[in-house]
């Protein structure tokens, strides 16, 4: 069994979902398909949410109404018999009703999850209809029947497995089988979800559940590159990656894949394949147990960071001094990304604000703090990097005249981070992508 994730751009389009169909038929080996949203459309949610947050509920209408002539549009290209017409019909009204009646509740952060849903939901029934009209067999599986967070936010492969292996019990003779990705059930049983760029983490718990042989991640991009392709000039595709590797470019930034998507794989040892939808004879990224080379692979930022200097009031980093820095992190349940230390100061980075003012209120009971907004991570990422003398010499060699806020290094083999000021992110990139890879 395996399992082919398709992302936003991958089901963009009517003619994409018949690339995607194409693919999915191109071998008898059973599958699980696990589809994003319609390009955009999870955005559009996240406005329209925001709206009805606010209260105005008349751009939230809107929103909602512009969404809808989309998927009208959308549709008249997907299907063209009366029944899958009206089959197609149909879900559209159903997802958009929904959201015409929740205009008219009082908006609570449940209800905010419910609304992301609706593009997932909207593309696999879609799709599910278009492969109906071509007469492909298949069964929706439902990912919210066993898709599960505990009450850290956090997936058990075992409990996905116990749900998923049970449904797909069921249909003991079916060979494909189409779920959403990104949705879940959280603790309470309410509608939650995986947070953005989710379908990635929702294929590769699947596949961790299911000891898929593979999960390919199809996207619109051959494979990881060694560089953020948005930003810097000229960039390559990786062929080969080993867990490690991609779980820190992921981890620290590159978009290609959720930040918490190599886990599972790595835990349950399936390898993972980055393909493109556009040029499916390309060769990709193989991400597997292996690493076949040392030294610098690829690099990644990670933006919207904030640096936070906490200096002791004792001016000696006396011991239990971490330990209570670290307390209230925990306490708050924020994760640190990096740490330097110095006789009398730590200085630490964040990814998330939201509990920043009650931290800082703890932390100067008994140190000085200074805060540093608008900073990125920029990670250089190989395997046994740190114990490649030559590449730490041309990482520095190629930060000359940048003004480095931090660096970690020795933290992972696999691994230098370095922190900069946000408007210096793509003059680095920029700079490393010369001095590294020559590009
Ligand atoms: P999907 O909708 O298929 O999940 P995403 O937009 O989430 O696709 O991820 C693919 C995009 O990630 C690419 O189009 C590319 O712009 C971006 N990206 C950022 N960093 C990298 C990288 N190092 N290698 C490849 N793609 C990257
Ligand atoms: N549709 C979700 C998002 O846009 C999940 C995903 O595409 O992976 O974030
Ligand atoms: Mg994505």
């Amino acid at each position: 069994m395996k399992v082919m994730k398709f992302g936003g751009t991958s089901v963009g389009s009517p003619q994409r979902m018949q690339q995607v169909t194409k693919l999915i038929t191109a071998d008898t080996e059973k599958k699980i398909v696990v589809l994003s949203a319609v390009s955009g459309t999870t955005n559009a949610l996240v406005e329209i949410s925001s709206l009805l947050a606010k209260g105005d509920r008349i751009a939230a209408k809107q929103k909602i109404d512009t969404l809808e002539a989309q998927y009208q549009q959308f549709i008249k290209s997907l299907v063209i018999t009366p029944t899958g017409i009206n089959l197609a019909e149909n879900i559209v009204k159903e997802h958009f009703e929904f959201l015409t009646i929740i205009l008219r509740i009082s908006y609570s952060e449940a209800l905010n999850k419910d609304v992301l849903a609706q593009g997932e939901l909207l593309s696999t029934k879609l799709f599910s209809a278009y492969l109906m009209e071509q007469g492909i067999a298949h069964k929706l599986l439902p990912a919210l029947d066993f898709m599960t967070i505990d009450a850290n936010d956090e997936p058990q492969v075992e409990a996905i497995r116990t749900r998923i292996l049970s449904l797909l019990g069921q249909y003991p003779d079916a060979t494909l089988f189409i779920t959403q990705g990104f949705i879940c059930r959280n603790a309470k049983g309410e509608v939650d979800n995986l947070k953005r760029g989710g379908s990635d983490y929702s294929a590769s718990l699947i596949a961790a559940a299911v000891q898929a042989s593979v999960c390919e991640i199809w996207t619109d991009i051959s494979g990881m590159h060694n560089n953020d392709p948005r930003i810097v000039n000229k960039t390559i595709p990786i062929e080969q990656l080993s867990f490690d590797e991609a779980a820190e470019l992921a981890y620290f930034g590159a978009k290609i894949l959720h930040p918490a998507s190599i886990w599972p794989a790595q835990q349950y040892n399936t390898p993972v394949k980055l393909l493109n939808t556009m040029e499916p004879e390309a060769k990709g990224t193989l991400i597997s147990g292996q690493a076949t080379s040392s030294g610098v692979k690829a690099i990644a930022a990670k933006d919207g960071i904030t640096a936070i200097n906490i200096k002791s009031s004792r001016m000696l980093l006396a011991y239990g001094f971490l330990r209570k820095v670290f307390e209230i992190f925990e306490k708050y349940k924020t994760p640190i990304d990096m740490i330097t230390t110095s006789e009398v100061a730590v200085s630490v980075t964040i990814d998330s604000d939201a509990s920043l003012p009650a931290i800082i209120k703890e932390l100067e009971a008994f140190s000085t703090v200074v805060v540093d907004y608008n900073q990125t991570i920029i990670c250089i990422v190989g395997n046994e990097i740190a114990a490649t003398p030559k590449s730490i010499q041309q990482v520095f060699e190629s930060l000359n005249e940048v003004n480095v806020r931090m660096v970690s290094y020795g933290g992972s083999a696999h691994n230098i981070s370095i922190l900069v000021a946000a408007e210096l992110k793509k003059q680095v990139l920029q700079q490393l992508n010369s001095g590294l890879f020559g590009l």
